[in-house]
């Protein structure tokens, strides 16, 4: 039989754990955090029960347990190490038809507590009614993933207005209509955006002149990473979920995109090799038409939108039309390469300074520094330049690069079929040639990249050089 879900007020009402443990300590947290009057019955107390006590937060009872202990209580919890005592207790409880949850034990327990994610004053629990705890919990953190830290303040902000709610909107489907635009509109976007006072204005305007009418579009720059769905942040993720059109690169992997909600408009903007071509002039086009038609548009971009994204152009054009706008941040291709390929990118000793460089044609390349990019002790991670490999070695060759130092180029960083090709400057142009490295590829040029070579840990490594392959430990060890 299911259980019966049950959210207890437990506000300066007795409750009795017997047992001293983790355990015990875990739920007295929680117990605490509802305002209940905590006793705790254990022989010793550890020390963050010690400081409970000291701060008259929880009472002690230091002697053999009592059943007439759970007189006062409203609910027992039984968490000590010996299952004859919980039994005891927890039948006890019974007799005296105290509610009693005892620790990793169902059958003995007449109530469980739940696995809970918490936006005060919003609580979401979840019960397996003791059959699978554990999945429960694994539950929990996908929840958990899902529901912005925002939507705690817009519950309080919606309790405080509750009445004048009410008031406003007498009619049900009306008042639905208003929590609709509360959750989805501008009020819940500005708490995100850290500006408490302006939501609160917002939905003070909203209720004195039902502004709401017009919910108006936004936009969120999302960056969605390297290609792993694992390097996407949280907030990318909800940001995914609650969409309703994509305005996605075309280098934007499929794994991600499945992670978007299932009925959202995708569009496949941006360029793939150059073979697709979307100008920014549509992409700005498409952005503004769904905004201003009340949608909820994800512009999603590969890596950072502000690293060689083109993202502070469509936040300026979005400023010009007055379109509300979040940037969410991503894992950029240097970061991520670096780190699937081993590489620190600063290092104590041999970089103090990291340098982000595009290189995709002539053009930028006549406006790089070059005796500046050719410096020791500094490491270049660059975008977009594998078509410009030799041009790119001859520059930094001609402006002093030592032609021994290291490089890591990546392609396909952090996606299954990531190869990692280690070298020196001098031989970069042929041995990427050699293994067809191709877009996106991204490289990484500094003595910190001779690390790869031993460090290196997922995918391919594509080692060229026989001096350079790793001897076996066994053997170097005799040597
Ligand atoms: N905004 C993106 C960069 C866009 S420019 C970011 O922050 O990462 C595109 C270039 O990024 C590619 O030419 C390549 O150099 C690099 N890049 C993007 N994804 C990559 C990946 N998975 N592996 C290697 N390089 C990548």
């Amino acid at each position: 039989m299911p259980l019966y879900p049950l959210f207890a007020d437990l506000r300066d009402r007795h409750v009795l754990v017997v047992g001293g443990g983790d355990v015990a300590v875990r739920k007295t947290a929680m117990l605490l955090k509802a305002g209940a009057r905590v006793t705790v019955c254990v022989a010793v107390l550890v020390p963050e029960l010690r400081e409970w006590l000291q701060l008259e937060r929880i009472t002690w009872r230091a002697g053999t347990y009592q059943p007439e202990w759970l007189d006062d209580a409203w609910l027992v919890i039984a968490a000590t190490r010996s299952r004859p005592l919980n039994a005891r207790i927890a039948a006890d409880a019974h007799a005296r038809q105290r509610f009693v949850n005892v620790v990793d034990d169902a059958s003995l327990s007449s109530f469980q507590i739940p696995a809970v994610i918490d936006r005060s004053p919003l609580l979401v629990a979840i019960s397996s009614s003791g059959a699978a705890p554990m999945l429960a919990r694994r539950l929990r953190e996908r929840i958990e993933s899902l529901l912005d830290p925002a939507l705690g303040s817009l519950l309080q902000l919606a309790q405080r207005y509750r009445a004048r709610i009410r008031t406003r909107y007498g009619d049900l489907a009306a008042r639905r209509r208003f929590y609709d635009w509360l959750h989805d509109g501008p009020v819940h976007a500005s708490l995100r955006s850290a500006h408490p006072m302006q939501a609160e204005q917002q939905l003070a305007d909203a209720l004195a002149y039902r502004k709401e009418a017009q919910s108006p579009g936004s936009v969120v720059l999302v960056g969605a990473g390297p290609g792993d769905p694992g390097l996407l942040t949280l907030r990318a993720l909800r940001a995914l979920n609650e969409a309703d059109v994509i305005l996605h690169d075309a280098l934007i992997s499929e794994p991600i995109l499945d992670l978007a909600r299932r009925d959202a408009e995708r569009i496949a903007v941006g360029k793939r090799g150059g073979a697709l071509h979307t100008p920014q002039a549509t992409i700005h086009a498409l952005l503004l038409e769904h905004a201003h038609a009340g949608k909820r548009v994800v512009r999603l971009k590969g890596g950072d939108p502000f690293v060689f994204g083109r993202g502070g152009e469509e936040l300026a054009f979005l400023r010009e039309h007055g379109i509300a706008y979040e940037v969410v941040p991503g894992i950029t291709a240097a970061l991520a390469c670096a780190a699937y390929s081993g590489v620190p990118l600063t290092h104590r000793d041999h970089a103090q300074s990291v340098r982000l460089v595009t290189a995709h044609c002539q053009q930028s390349f006549n406006t790089l520094d070059w005796s500046d990019l050719a410096r020791e002790r500094q490491t270049l991670a660059i975008y977009m330049g594998v078509s410009e490999l030799d041009e790119l070695t001859l520059q930094l060759l001609a402006h002093g690069r030592d032609a021994d130092t290291p490089f890591a180029l990546i392609e396909n960083g952090s996606l299954p079929q990531q190869r990692t090709l280690t070298g020196t400057l001098r031989a970069l142009p042929t041995l990427a040639a050699r293994h067809a490295i191709s877009a996106p590829a991204l490289l990484i040029l500094g003595e910190v990249a001779g690390q790869a070579d031993a460090a290196h840990w997922y995918g391919e490594l594509l080692g060229n050089e026989p001096s350079r392959v790793a001897v076996p430990r066994v053997l170097a060890d005799a040597a």
